[in-house]
């Protein structure tokens, strides 16, 4: 029992007498073992604390959802981003070390980007063919949605082009069964991620019960019977949630791990207290204009890269959910085991 209190050099000491005696008993071995194995755990875990420190890991902070429409040259609404414009929002982003996470990624909480980058998510509503329209190679066309952010990300290593398309009954322009497959398996191949965006775009506050889960449900089994894929996180159309918000996470025919609103705040981190999975906020991508002056993409980008402290900073393992101690009564408690505070 002693031998479970020696530090480390001196279970080795007390290892190399016994080895003298040209017999070191069977127990000995083991404690030696784990004795080393636990130094070995504590200098790693100092290690990875000294890490996040060093890149000021804040894996409780904030996450940007960006919520994208159209991306096409004549914008007819302010929700419509011309490519040039959709250029300047990636550049952005690359500038000021974001890293794209899929929707998905991030409601399960598998952010796995490098030390001292932030997580960006990219979310595409309304299946538009100005965000996918492939030749029959299965060649992005230029200036869509995909082909920009293939483009953007080419020319910057470690820019991921990942993005969540929330996909309606318009399936990208698409109405035979073979090219709606074609288009949803290329992005599942690419590693795009697919959502539900309910399947008429209906405003789901106030319909029955069995109304959202058929607007929900089929969607989502015209999905998996063209793709194999489950979405597992939907955006609700205009934001807007079903009477209960539970309805549009779980029905019949869907489960997700997430619903996302339209407005108008970054997001909390999917390991804090404050992080609710069936009300997940988005931010609408456009200059500081009108509304827009506090509450879109420019001015919470602004906001964000001037309160650090607020965001979301990785320290580059999966394995730990690590930020300043200082924080640890907002974190989720089904997360305790990988905690790391610093
Ligand atoms: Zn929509």
């Amino acid at each position: 029992m002693r031998l479970r209190v020696l530090s480390g050099t001196g279970v080795l000491a007390a290892a190399a007498v016994l080895a003298g005696c040209g017999s070191q008993p069977d127990t000995a071995k083991v404690v030696d073992t784990k004795a080393n194995a636990a130094a070995k755990a504590k200098a790693s875990k100092a290690a990875k604390i000294q890490r996040a420190a060093k890149v000021k890991a804040n894996e409780l902070g904030q996450i940007p959802v960006l919520m994208f429409h159209r991306i096409i040259d004549k914008p007819a609404t302010t929700d419509d981003r011309t490519p040039k414009q959709f250029r300047a929002d990636l550049e952005r982003l690359v500038k000021e070390d974001y890293v794209p996470i899929t929707a998905a990624e991030m409601v399960s909480g598998k952010i796995a980007i490098p030390a001292g980058k932030h997580p960006v998510v990219l979310t595409f509503d309304d299946s538009s063919p100005s965000q996918l329209t492939l030749n029959e190679m299965g060649v992005p066309q230029k200036d869509t949605a995909v082909a920009i952010l293939k483009e953007v990300a080419a020319k910057h290593p470690g820019f991921r082009p990942v993005a969540t398309l929330y996909v309606t009954r318009d399936m990208f322009g698409k109405t035979v069964r073979e090219e709606q497959s074609q288009a949803l398996i290329w992005l599942k191949d690419n590693g795009f991620d697919i959502g539900n965006h309910t399947r008429d775009h209906l405003n789901l506050r106030g319909r029955s019960q069995k109304e959202v889960e058929e607007q929900i449900g089929t969607i989502a089994q015209q999905i998996n019977a063209l793709s194999y894929i489950k979405p597992s996180t939907i955006a609700l159309p205009y934001g807007n949630q079903p009477s209960k918000k539970n309805w549009a996470m779980h029905g019949k025919h869907y489960h997700h791990q997430g619903a996302f609103l339209a407005g108008y705040t970054p997001a909390p981190a999917p390991f804090s207290k404050a992080f609710d999975p069936a009300g997940i906020p988005r931010i609408k991508v456009m200059e500081k204009k009108g509304d827009c002056a506090q509450f879109c993409s420019h001015a919470w980008l602004d906001w964000l890269k001037s309160n650090p402290d607020m965001r979301y900073t990785s320290d580059g393992d999966i394995s730990t959910v690590a930020y300043p101690k200082f924080k640890t009564p907002y974190l989720r408690k089904s997360f305790a085991t990988w905690s790391l505070p610093y």
